[in-house]
């Protein structure tokens, strides 16, 4: 009684969501673990982000491990990291679960089986009993032949008698799908009409594994369709198995979502983006000190499909992005990343978010972070100053000097973040005593490089202090390195609290 109950309320419920559903924008961004998230796929996880946004739709994300012998351990987690980085929160995913779960195909396993039977008992898939060595055989002859190798569909003619007897033996199969001819063309959202005649080019493709497992396309239309996927939005790299996933729809007696598959980003000399180069790498830029809205306004710019009234330097933010996407406004053109302009965004980002207050805990926190990093030998006895004001203060003085927060960190500024040491075996330090009395009484907006020259010279002169000997002593107590730009240029940098604060001694 308690059973039937229960499998009542669960059908009940997927009633539910069907009807709920079928109104409704559900888009998925379906990456294979098997390495980094890259500007490609960072791009389609956006682009089905924001039009699942502008439209109050789910955005879900899938993780297709079907091919467990590529999968790279905790590359899942890195992408589940990198797109929350970015600010494209999945509705539904993985780690926080949703009503169509679970979102990782390798624990769909039972779906699948229980969907190929569907097609094994309706005759559009079958047995496939081929060895590998007769698969072999096929691919080196058509290779021999310059013809493109394809399976010649030998087991789809097996009678029922003899897949029996050869079942019966204890023989190896995977299952194929029977290909039926596709002359017509479908729509895709953004190309047109596509037409590509699978059948003609290939032969019967595996939908099941030796190995108990679907492959990408089986485990791709199943969960589509049992996701209630309205649109699939992919790269353009994926149009050729739109047919054959069509295909598997009208086996099934499923309709099929809307596809629309997104054109190629180039980089700026016009090369396709390749795995080998860092730099189309997420977890790159994120190190780097790149910030999210940035790298997101650097690819959209190189794509289209938005409406950009407030032009191309404006660093659009997540609101004015959701708002200006516009699916129909994607053209077919390969864009081109410009580098130029990432930094532009970057910079003008560092400074929208130095500008306000409510920002500034989140920038302490990565700024810190930045200067351990960077000076590891340095971050366990105290000696880096991660003061939030002297944070803040020295974003401020360099927020139109820096296009990354990393250039924070470069052995040039290192003084502003290693404290000097006391330095009490110095010369001149009574004079200096009495110059920092003096600096005391200029006004902070006087802080500058040139009135502080100034002031220096002068100080030396009228006290017979030697220059140089003057200048040796100040960098020594005001980073203690000795690397770094000229005494003034320092002073300024580091403000005048900490300037101060360094030449009393005090070190911070
Ligand atoms: N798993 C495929 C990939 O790695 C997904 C393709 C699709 O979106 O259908 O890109």
């Amino acid at each position: 009684m308690h059973r039937n109950f229960a499998f009542l309320t669960r059908n009940f419920q997927v009633i539910i969501r069907r009807s709920y559903a079928r109104s409704q924008i559900r888009v998925r961004f379906a990456p294979s673990p098997t390495g980094y998230l890259h500007l490609g796929g960072l791009r389609t996880a956006l682009y089905n982000y924001l039009f699942a946004r502008s439209k109050n739709g789910c955005f879900i994300l899938r993780i297709e491990d079907t091919d467990q012998t590529r999968v790279v351990p905790g590359a899942m987690e890195q992408l589940h990291s990198d797109l929350m980085w970015a600010g494209i929160i999945p509705d539904e995913d993985p780690i926080r679960g949703g009503p169509v779960g679970p979102y990782v195909q390798s624990k769909r396993l039972d779906l699948y089986k229980e969907h190929v039977e569907i097609l094994l008992k309706n005759g559009s898939a079958y047995r496939c009993f081929c060895s590998e060595t007769r698969l072999k055989l096929l691919r080196n002859t058509a290779v021999k032949e310059s013809q493109t190798p394809k399976y010649d569909n030998r087991c789809r003619h097996f009678s029922d008698e003899e897949v029996k007897d050869r079942l019966k033996r204890g023989q190896t199969y995977c299952i194929r799908f029977k290909l039926t001819p596709t002359p017509d063309p479908f729509k895709d959202l953004i190309y047109g009409d596509i037409t590509y005649n699978v059948s003609v080019n290939e032969g019967d493709p595996v939908i099941f594994k030796t190995d108990g497992f679907p492959t990408y396309h089986f485990a791709n239309v199943v969960d589509d369709h049992l996701m209630e996927i309205s649109h699939v939005l992919r790269g353009v790299e994926w149009q050729m198995s739109t047919p054959k996933h069509l295909l598997l729809y009208k086996a099934f007696g499923w309709t099929p979502p809307q596809y629309g598959h997104l054109p190629l980003i180039l980089n700026s000399n016009g090369t396709k983006l390749s795995k080998r180069q860092d730099d189309i790498r997420v977890d790159y830029y994120r190190k780097d000190g790149i910030l999210p809205l940035p790298l997101l306004n650097y690819i959209t710019l190189a794509g289209s499909g938005f409406v950009r009234d407030k032009g191309l330097s404006h660093c659009y933010s997540y609101q004015e992005l959701i708002k200006s996407f516009d699916i129909n406004k994607i053209n077919v053109n390969s864009s081109r990343l410009d580098p130029i302009k990432l930094m532009e965004f970057n910079q003008l980002e560092i400074s929208n978010l130095v500008s306000n207050k409510e920002n500034h805990k989140f920038l302490v926190e990565r700024i810190t972070k930045l200067v351990k990093e960077a000076f590891s030998d340095r971050a366990l006895d105290d000696s880096l100053n991660l003061n939030p004001d002297h944070i803040i203060a020295t974003l401020k003085w360099a927020q139109h000097r820096i296009t990354k927060l990393s250039d924070l960190v470069k052995s040039d500024l290192k003084f502003l973040w290693v404290k000097p040491n006391a330095g009490k075996d110095l010369k001149y330090l009574e004079a200096v005593d009495v110059l920092s009395k003096k600096l005391e009484g200029l006004e902070r907006d006087h802080f500058c490089k040139e009135s502080l020259l100034t002031h220096l010279k002068e100080f030396s002169n009228n006290n017979n202090v030697p220059f140089a000997d003057l200048m040796k002593t100040l960098r020594s107590l005001l980073s203690g390195l000795k690397e770094g730009p000229g005494v003034a240029e320092m002073m300024e940098i580091l403000g005048r609290d900490t300037t101060l604060n360094r030449l009393k001694r005090n070190v911070t």
